[in-house]
């Protein structure tokens, strides 16, 4: 990217966030009631995830795993697990953004992934979109730590999210962005899942 800037030498064990790292004009801090986001225009984040081999003709199989960020130290919220994202950009997509983020923190490559649905959280002065996806049928994704925001990204199976320290929000969103991927639509106000899975 063009405004990109050469990555400062912080690593992400360090609780002082590097000065400039992938700088534009959404990343600042917005007051919102008695608190505060990062995200000037708004946040995105990715959900990733990939599924088990599918049982049956028909059956898309369930989710396994999904793609996981240990946030560096010096982050909000610093060595917490959440998903690959981060501020918007102006005028920027919040899809657009989740995807530029997980290319630019995790490596996914858009091309490798489908987008099933997006969860949009509002606050009074501020929202966080989270993009549902799947890896794309036949493609292969091996995420990994591509800049100092991580201390880690990785697929996290299902059974093992209850012994990973998970940001706060994204803990009490997950169950339910999780059912989307089975069918229940409850969390993005669609129709009722049909319970037939
Ligand atoms: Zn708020």
């Amino acid at each position: 990217m063009p405004d990109d800037v050469p990555l400062a030498p912080v690593a992400p064990t360090s609780h002082t966030p590097p000065p400039l790292l992938h700088r534009h004009a959404g990343d600042a801090w917005v007051a919102c009631g008695d608190h505060r986001h990062w995200g000037l225009f708004g946040a995105a984040g990715l959900l990733l995830a990939r599924r088990e081999p599918a049982p049956a003709d028909g059956d898309p199989g369930r989710v396994a795993a999904v793609v996981l960020q240990h946030r560096a130290l010096w982050s909000d919220q610093g060595g917490t697990w959440g998903i690959p994202g981060g501020a918007l950009a102006p005028h920027e997509d919040a899809v657009a953004g989740a995807l530029r983020e997980a290319a630019e923190e995790a490596a996914v490559d858009p091309a490798d992934i489908q987008v099933l649905a997006t969860y949009v959280l509002e606050h009074p002065a501020w929202s966080y979109t989270t993009v549902i996806a799947e890896v794309a049928p036949g493609a292969v994704v091996e995420p990994a730590a591509a800049d100092p925001e991580s201390l880690e990204v990785r697929w996290a199976g299902l059974t093992e999210l209850g012994a990973l320290p998970l940001l706060g929000a994204f803990a009490d969103a997950l169950p339910a962005l999780l059912a989307v991927y089975e069918g229940d639509t409850t969390i993005l106000g669609g129709p009722p899942s049909s319970g037939t899975r």
